[in-house]
């Protein structure tokens, strides 16, 4: 039976843990902190008395790689699937409107502006087409940064699936989301959510799915350095243990670039992240539930999606590394107040808690995805699995997850 030593438990270590059992290997799966799930966990708030996850994950129906895990490890049904809408609020503008993807049909909107963006015209729409004629060079700003439905849709997109300013993001990987979504149809832009939160939806069945094979995560374990011999690696040093690892053993690393960078000092990776700030509020009791709306673009403001859950409202700033250093307190009572504008409001704040990831993803820039393409000088037993390290898809959990599946393969 294969041996695979896997570092890290996010969700790629996960995935590669669950794919390596499915395919009866001897799996053992190590992790530095107290928590799994790494950039997608949720924990008990004492301040808020729910439990909550880090940030607001968002996933579309097209992410066949999450959907196919859930189906692993028996969670499907703790998906609740969104119709592929999004509303958005413009506060600038005191304008409403709503983006639904089943009716992006570029014959049938001819005539039905109620479809369209307030004050835009079908023309506006086809820069879509641009993405067609994107090379590896390009940002999105370069191939849609003058189109009427920058700011309202290009940027908006852009920030929530890629975490980076439209002004630094790769337009060939944007291209590549718009191929396996907006342009296959809408059955392939509904929005997946967690029913409850992300560690009942897809972390807490990964653990037990893994228990049930009889491979328990070890946690704080932090892989400290590595030997290499004849380009094999040869022994892994945690803190308490020293592994051996054979030359026909396979050694999977689902850390981050930075964790990796320290272990292997010579090799080129992205050094550059971008942080993202997310501010949950307990729901005043005076406004009424459940809320029609589960997810809101907002425009023209700090906030950029706003996300109405069963316990809890919360607020994801994206590319938020001006926020790095901003008082919690200021940065919730700006975004109540956003809030409040929205649903025409007037109510004091209520509890909050602000979640700052200073390193949610690196920056998914042309130049950092050409640094990823180029990796190379790793030992032949040793693979590298995260989000970071898919060149053609960006930093999300589907890319995290089939990074995972791939380290298992040949
Ligand atoms: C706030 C926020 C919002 C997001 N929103 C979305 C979204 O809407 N949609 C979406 O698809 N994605 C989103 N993402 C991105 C998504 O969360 C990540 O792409 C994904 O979780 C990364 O998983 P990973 O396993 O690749 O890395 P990580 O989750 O970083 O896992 C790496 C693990 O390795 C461990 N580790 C590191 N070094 C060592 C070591 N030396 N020894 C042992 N263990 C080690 C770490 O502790 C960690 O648990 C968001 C991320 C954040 C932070």
């Amino acid at each position: 039976m294969k041996n695979v030593y896997i570092v890290g438990a996010g969700l790629s270590g996960l995935s590669a843990a669950i794919h390596a059992v499915v395919k009866n290997f001897n799996v053992q799966l190590y992790e530095s902190s107290n928590l799994i799930g790494g950039r997608c966990r949720s924990f008990f708030d004492n301040k808020l008395g729910i439990e909550i996850d880090n940030g607001n994950h968002l996933v579309f129906s097209a992410n066949e790689n999450f959907y196919e895990l859930c189906a692993i490890v028996g969670s499907v049904n703790k998906i609740d699937i969104l119709p592929p809408d999004l509303n958005f609020f413009d506060i600038k503008e005191n304008l409403y409107w709503n983006l639904d993807f089943r009716k992006i049909n570029i014959l049938k909107m001819f005539g039905e502006t109620e479809n369209l963006i307030p004050r835009t015209n079908l023309i506006h729409y086809l820069s879509i087409l641009k993405f067609l004629f994107v090379n590896r060079q390009h940002t999105v700003s370069q191939i849609v940064g003058n189109s009427k439905i920058f700011k309202t849709f290009w940027d908006p997109l852009t920030l929530g699936v890629m975490n980076t300013s439209s002004n630094y993001a790769s337009a060939k990987i944007l291209s590549n989301v718009l191929k396996k979504t907006i342009f296959k149809g809408h059955n392939y832009c509904k929005i997946y959510q967690p029913k409850e939160n992300w560690n009942d939806t897809i972390i807490n069945p990964c653990i037990n799915f893994l228990e049930k094979k009889g491979c328990d995560v070890k946690l704080k374990k932090r892989l400290k350095k590595l030997d290499v011999f004849d380009d094999f690696v040869s022994t892994l040093y945690f803190d308490d243990k020293n592994i051996k690892i054979k030359r026909e053993d396979l050694v999977i690393m689902a850390i981050p670039p930075s964790n990796l960078k320290k272990l292997f000092p010579s090799i080129e990776v992205p050094t550059e992240y971008n942080s993202i700030v997310n501010v949950h509020f307990n729901i005043p009791k005076s406004l009424k539930k459940p809320f029609k709306k589960k997810i809101v673009g907002f425009i023209n403001t700090s906030s950029h999606w706003l996300f109405l859950k069963k316990n809890h409202m919360s607020v994801t700033i994206s590319d938020a590394n001006s926020f790095n250093n901003f008082d919690s307190q200021e940065i919730a009572n700006n975004i109540w107040k956003e809030i409040c504008s929205y649903m025409k409001i007037n109510i004091p704040i209520p509890e909050f808690q602000v979640v700052k990831e200073k390193k949610a993803t690196v920056i998914q820039s042309p130049s950092n995805f050409n640094i990823v393409k180029r990796l190379t000088g790793l030992p032949k037993n040793l693979k590298i699995s995260g989000d970071w390290t898919q060149s053609e898809l960006p930093c999300t959990i589907e890319g995290s997850i089939l990074s995972g599946k791939k380290s298992l393969i040949n």
